[in-house]
C-alpha cells in the first residue's frame, strides 16, 4: 500500500485519501465512513442542546463516529462563555464514555482550554485550524494535545514557523472548508519540514493509527 493522504478535518467527501469528514447535520444520516459530528460553538444558543447531544451520543453509541467535532469555544462571537464552555465540557464526556478523540474548534480561547485540559485527564484533542504562537504551542503539547494546519500555513510566515517547530509526532493537515487540495498543503507542508512529501505522509499516517487505530481502514 502507497501511504494515503491524511485530511483530519474536511466538511465535504473528495475521495483524496483518508478523509475525517465533519458531519454538519447530524439529524441526517452521515453518509461518510470516517465521520466526526459534534455541537459546535456557533450553533449553541440556536437549537436544543439536549436533544443535540443525544443525538450525538447516539451516533457514538451506534459506532457511526470516529471523532466527536468540531466542537469548542470560539470567543469571537457573541454567545456567553459559560454557555460554550458547559456545552463543550458535556461533549468531552461524550467522547470520554465512547473513547473517542475530539476535534477542536477554538479561536481565542486558548487559555480557556490550558485550563479545561489541566483540570481533568481528556481524551485526545486535535486543534484543528491551529493559529497560535509558540508558546500557546508548547503549552497544549505539553498536555498532550495535537495541532492540526490548514490554509493559513499557506500565507501566514509566523504560523510556518511554528509549525515548522511542532514536533512530527503532533501534527495533522486539514482543508477544513476550503476548498484546496491536501495534497497541495502537503506538499508546501514538508517544504517547511525540509522533508519530502513520502516521509511527511508515513509521519502523519503513524499519528493518524497512534489516535485512531484501525477505525479508518473501513473507508472505501
Ligand atoms: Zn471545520
Amino acid at each position: 500500500m502507497t501511504t494515503p493522504f491524511v485530511n483530519i478535518h474536511t466538511h465535504a467527501e473528495t475521495g483524496a485519501g483518508i478523509e475525517l469528514v465533519n458531519i454538519d447535520d447530524i439529524s441526517a444520516t452521515p453518509c461518510a465512513t470516517f465521520a466526526s459530528a459534534g455541537l459546535h460553538p456557533w450553533n449553541v444558543g440556536k437549537c436544543d442542546h439536549q436533544k443535540t447531544l443525544d443525538a450525538i451520543e447516539t451516533l457514538c453509541q451506534s459506532g457511526t463516529l470516529a471523532a466527536v467535532g468540531e466542537i469548542g469555544i470560539d470567543r469571537a462571537i457573541s454567545t456567553d462563555i459559560s454557555l460554550q464552555t458547559s456545552v463543550l465540557e458535556q461533549q468531552l464526556d461524550i467522547a470520554k464514555r465512547h473513547h473517542l478523540p475530539v476535534i477542536i474548534h477554538c479561536v481565542r480561547a486558548y487559555s480557556d482550554f490550558l485550563q479545561i485540559i489541566r483540570q481533568k485527564p481528556c481524551v485526545p484533542m486535535i486543534f484543528h485550524g491551529f493559529s497560535g504562537n509558540e508558546t500557546t504551542a508548547s503549552q497544549l503539547l505539553t498536555h498532550g494535545a495535537k495541532l492540526s494546519f490548514g490554509h493559513k500555513l499557506l500565507s501566514d510566515s509566523k504560523l510556518q514557523s511554528v509549525y515548522a517547530n511542532v514536533p512530527n509526532d503532533c501534527i495533522f493537515l486539514e482543508t477544513d472548508t476550503k476548498q484546496l487540495d491536501i495534497s497541495d498543503i502537503y506538499t508546501f507542508a514538508a517544504g517547511l519540514k525540509r522533508i519530502s512529501v513520502d516521509e511527511l505522509k508515513a509521519i502523519i499516517f503513524n499519528n493518524l493509527t497512534q489516535i485512531f487505530g484501525n477505525r479508518w481502514t473501513t473507508v472505501g
